[in-house]
């Protein structure tokens, strides 16, 4: 993350920005302070923002940090606009302060930072840390290696930044361990750059499936089944192959309309955490899904799967919720309720989300009062195998506070027997399932994900 000094200095507008603040610092000679060194590194806070398009280039950055390095005058981390992961932040500083040493006191080792600046002041938790190269000034900000933006796409810095944040508030023995065995949260321009880009094919089935204009995106049967009418194309994001797909855009259903989700804050953050919901699901899992059955696909190589939405035990507690459920709220939850392969995940991957602080206050309620026994699961069974511990308390202080108060889960031993009785229920309607779910095989990359 070097400094382009030349684009730096070519923008007028900044520049002049620039020496406007600078006129008032006044410039020490070189010389009084070539010699000094740090062995610790000096930490700061962001001075002020500019964001006015008056001042800096608007078209390329999205804000300049700047920093008060006191008798040094001034530094500044540039936030670019558009960017990948590794080239969000870059650092600027006047031309006459090249040399090393200027800006900072040179350090006695390259390796370590020469500053600390505490990045709040960008909105952001965390820190960026200032390297001196020894031919100019660096800036690194961790952001979290779930996160990836290929080399041929770029999203709005702003989307980029704030996904960082919202999977650095999940539980990190979840998302270290997700990050451990493989998985990526995939971001792009939209759904060219994405799914287009990754797996062709689904390019293809759009071509072939454009939008009926006269149905719903998600049509509800009499008997509660769905049909989702929508295309790749109009998926806002969705998980495969152990990777989260997540377009900046993608296209509203029934139309051309293009969808940003820098419009939309609350549902961009339901899909950061609904997506890695679906990661979470399958994080034992050690290949692909295409949540078909072994019967189908018995000539081709197949790999075993988990996933916790698969489970008897999730299973059988979903069917309790549902059986219990209050007709008002069907249709709120008919996503909830009844996609995905008679399976769940929707539904796991929406509790996930709104015990982790994804949902508002309003649709956390909603699930957790609609879904008791299967949100126990999440809590007891998933947060459990990752050691992340959340009492029916810390639900009750952070997320709802009358979770488990106007309905009674199943007790642990109920819960088995409902699970056996559900299983046996599955298998009966589906004789070649094998009788261990946790065997269940499925078809390699070959088909739809969805
Ligand atoms: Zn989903």
């Amino acid at each position: 993350m070097k400094v382009d000094r030349r684009s730096f200095l070519t923008t007028a507008s900044l520049f002049t920005a620039y020496h406007l603040v600078r006129a008032n610092v006044p410039v020490l000679e070189s010389t009084s302070y070539a010699e000094e060194t740090a062995t610790e590194p000096k930490k700061y806070k962001i001075t002020g923002t500019i964001t006015s398009s008056e001042r800096i280039d608007t078209d390329k950055y999205a804000a300049y940090y700047y920093v008060n390095t006191e008798n040094r005058g001034w530094f500044y981390i540039v936030q670019n606009k558009n960017a990948r992961t590794d080239n969000v932040f870059l650092a600027a500083y006047d031309d006459e302060q090249r040399q090393n040493g200027l800006v900072f006191p040179q350090p006695d080792d390259f390796s370590k930072p020469v500053a600390i600046v505490d990045a709040s002041g960008a909105g952001l938790k965390g820190d960026f840390e200032i390297y001196d190269t020894g031919s100019g000034y660096k800036v690194k900000y961790n952001i979290h290696p779930l996160i990836v933006v290929q080399n041929h796409t770029s999203v709005s810095s702003k989307y980029l930044m704030e996904a960082d944040q919202f999977i650095k508030e999940m539980p990190s023995p979840i998302t270290d361990a997700l990050n451990a065995r493989g998985f990526n949260y995939m971001m792009a321009k939209n759904v060219e750059d994405l799914y287009y880009h990754l797996y062709p094919y689904t390019k293809n089935h759009d071509k072939n499936n454009p939008n009926d204009p006269d149905k719903p995106w998600l049509e509800v049967k009499e008997d509660g089944t769905c049909v989702d009418h929508r295309n790749y194309s109009n998926y806002p994001a969705y998980y495969y192959q152990k990777r989260v797909l997540a377009p900046q855009t993608s296209y509203k259903y029934g139309s051309k309309q293009l969808v940003d989700k820098m419009d939309y804050p609350v549902w961009r953050k339901h899909l950061v955490f609904h997506e890695t919901g679906h990661a979470v699901d399958y994080i034992n899992g050690d290949d692909y899904s295409s949540g078909v059955n072994s019967s189908k696909y018995a000539s081709k190589k197949l790999r075993k799967i988990f996933r916790y939405s698969d489970s008897d035990e999730f299973q059988a507690a979903f069917n309790i919720d549902r059986e219990r459920m209050d007709p008002k709220v069907k249709d709120a939850l008919a996503y909830s309720v009844c996609k995905s392969e008679g399976r769940h995940r929707e539904c796991f991957a929406n509790l996930y989300s709104a015990l982790v602080g994804g949902e508002t206050k309003e649709s956390a309620a909603l699930l957790l009062k609609t879904f008791p026994n299967a949100t126990e699961y999440v809590r007891k069974k998933v947060f459990s195998d990752f050691k992340v511990k959340m009492s029916v308390e810390d639900i009750r202080k952070k997320i709802y506070s009358d979770y488990l108060k106007d309905v009674e889960p199943l007790a642990d031993t109920e819960l088995k027997e409902a699970a056996v009785l559900f299983a046996r229920m599955f298998y009966e309607s589906d004789p070649t399932g094998d009788k261990d779910i946790k065997d269940w095989v499925v078809a390699g990359p070959a088909c739809c994900g969805r």
